[in-house]
Parts: C-alpha cells; structure tokens; sequence
C-alpha cells in the first residue's frame, strides 16, 4: 500500500478546481490563479494543509500563504532576480568575499564556517512569501538545484573550514527514504562536517512524511548529529499531526526549532503572534528565529514595517517565557542582520545603567569599570 505521505504529495491541490473542493473561490482568487498560470507559475498545497483553510474567509492565514495574489502595492518593494543577488551568485563591485566565487548553484554562502546546500526545488506547500520562489515557483532554468548536487558535496569535500552544512531546498524532506539517507551519509563521511541541518516544512505542511523508516535514517546516536529548523508561521497551522510529527522527531533525537516569517495580516498583530509562540512551546519546539520579511518577487504585499518584528518580540517577554522568544533578523546577502529588540538599556552614567522592563519600569544596575 502506498504511504499516506506519497499520497499526500501526488495528490497536490494546485488546480481551480481541486481549491474548489476545499473554499468558496472568490472572484479576485480566480482571476490571480489564471495570471499564474498565464506565467506559468507553480502554486499548491498538501490536501491536508489545504484542509486547514476557512472555506469562506478569504483572509485565513493559511488561504493567503497557499492562494497567489498579484498586487502593485507589493511589487514596488521587490527585487528581481533576488535569489542570485542573495545567495551571492552575482557580482557585488568586490565588497564580498563570498560573491560568485566560483561555488556550484547548490551552494550559498555569506559565512566561512557554514553554507545552504540546496538540494531541490520541490515543495508541500508553495509558500507565496517565499524568497526562493524563483526556483520553486518560477522554476527558473538556471537555478535547477536538483543537477547540481553532485558538485555541491564536492565542492564541500574540498572545503574543510565548512563545519555545518545547512540542507534546504525547495524542501528536502520531500525526497525519498533512500535519497535522504544517501545525503546523510555523504555529508557524515566528510570528516570537517560536524553537525547537519536540515530547512523543512514537512512537519507544518506534510507531517505524515514523518515515517518509521524515515526516523531511522535521521535519528540515533551519532557524533554528527541532525538539527531540524521547521515553518510554522499561525497557531492554526499547530494541529495533532503536527506535534506527533515533532514529537516523532525529538524522539528519535532530532532537534527542532522554528522560524517564522513576519507578515502583514498573518501574524503581525500582538494576539496571534503570542499565540504562536505560546502553542509552539507546547509541542516542543523552540523559536528560533523570526525573519523580517524578503523582498523577493511576490512577497512584497506581505512586508511589514522592520520595526513591527521588534515590537512583537519585546511584547511576547511580558506573556511568555524566554524560551519563546525567536532572534529578530534579517536574511541579506552578507547574512543574518539582528533587527533587535533594542537594547533595554536606557540611560548610563558614570555610576551606573538604567534598565527598562516590558512593562516600562525601571531599574539600575553599577557600572563595572573596564
Ligand atoms: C541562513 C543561512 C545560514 C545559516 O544561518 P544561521 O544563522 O547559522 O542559522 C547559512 N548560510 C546561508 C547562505 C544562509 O542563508
């Protein structure tokens, strides 16, 4: 019998009519699916994330991270050809030492100790915030990650200062047992690679996928052991599946964390994102981070104000604990900015700092001097 996760991928909803079987389409949903398909671009969803749309809100957080949307509001904050500009594939006037030189297209780098290795372009959920939409959604010829795997593992072979390896995609827990096992035990058998993590929004968008088989190859113990940072971005996308995807995870002795992505009428506003960050707990999974969001084609109708994330950030400490709160930043092409919260310090004299809690109280601690 076919696993439940195979089913789940073939079965794809990426047509009018199959989106049908789950909501009312509205009339501006239907004239922006005809444009993607005019630009032949690749949307689609899980049946089972697809299942957790409110079939008669067209402003569901989950419809409008599935549905494509095409506004002039947007577009004048996105970049075109944003992926080659950010993952360092162009050019940059010399300022950075990692642009184009001369790595395979499956590799990106802004660190020297640490690289996105990127396996594929396929996905559960076509994320329409996504900042590799050229690749996955576009499916831009010259970013076909796929053919370039082989030079990916050769060229991490010949680069001993890379420690960590960063596997992502598309997503790559969408590939099969054997393939997934075959990239594990490359990477694991180059002696400078200490630790190996993997980008996924399997347990978000396809938790199924989660198999025996599949714990088997990632856990165990092993002295290059396997992190997972997953993709919850609302609180409705935390369901019983979800966690006992997490929990298979943790059990097997996989490490799991979160990054969220900040968005305009997804999770900006106060409630929800506490919400998230509270439920996330109680599956286990700790924030890791939260990402302003990338001007990449098609993500522009989702940007925020950057200070918003900060704001967010600093209201979550007053009704949760630190265990929750993820690291502000932003992803640029000479790597991850801290976009804060601000330092809480206020004041300082020669005698001493005043600090500020959440709540705008006070307190003063000495000043040590160098
Ligand atoms: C995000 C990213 C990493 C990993 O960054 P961490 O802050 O270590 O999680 C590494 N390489 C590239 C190219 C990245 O975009």
């Amino acid at each position: 019998m076919k696993e439940e996760w195979k089913k789940q991928q073939q079965g794809l909803v990426k047509t009018i009519e199959q989106l049908r079987e789950y909501i009312n389409v509205t009339q501006e949903e239907e004239e922006a699916i005809a444009i993607a398909k005019e630009k032949r671009l690749t949307w689609g969803a899980t049946p089972y994330y697809s299942a957790l749309m409110d079939p008669d809100n067209p402003d569901c957080p989950i419809r409008q991270q599935i549905i494509p949307k095409f506004t002039e509001e947007g577009a004048q904050f996105e970049r075109e050809n944003y992926l080659y500009w950010k993952e360092n594939r162009v050019e940059d006037g010399g300022s950075n030492p990692f642009s184009n030189d001369g790595r395979p297209v499956s590799i990106g780098r802004q660190y020297e100790d640490r690289i996105a290795f990127t396996v594929l372009d396929n996905c559960p959920v076509f994320c329409q915030f996504c900042f590799r939409t050229e690749a996955t959604q576009h499916k831009q010829e010259d970013l076909r990650f796929a053919s370039h795997v082989k030079a990916g593992f050769e060229w991490i072979e010949k680069h001993p200062e890379i420690r960590d390896v960063l596997v992502t995609g598309g997503d790559p827990l969408t590939l099969g047992d054997r393939r997934i096992e075959e990239i594990i035990r490359r990477l694991r058998a180059i002696p400078h690679v200490e630790f190996i993590r993997f980008g996924s929004r399997v347990p978000v968008a396809l938790p199924q996928r989660i198999t025996p088989s599949l714990m088997k190859i990632l856990g165990g113990f092993h002295k290059v052991p396997i992190w997972i940072n997953t993709h919850f971005n609302h609180p409705k996308e935390i369901t019983e599946e979800s966690a006992r995807a997490v929990y298979d995870l943790l059990s097997c002795g996989v490490q799991v964390g979160n990054q969220a992505v900040l968005m305009k009428g997804i999770n900006d506003d106060e409630e929800t994102f506490i919400k998230l960050h509270k439920k996330l707990l109680t599956i286990r999974v700790r924030p890791y981070y939260l990402f302003y969001c990338e001007a990449a084609p098609g993500a522009g109708r989702f940007m925020t104000t950057v200070e918003r994330g900060a704001e967010l950030v600093n209201a979550l400490r007053g009704h949760t604990t630190g265990l929750a709160q993820p690291m502000y930043v932003l992803a640029t092409r000479i790597g991850k900015i801290n976009l804060g919260p601000d330092s809480s310090i206020i004041a300082k004299d020669d005698k001493q700092y005043t600090l500020q809690n959440h709540r705008g109280e006070t307190i003063t601690i000495p000043v040590v001097p160098i």
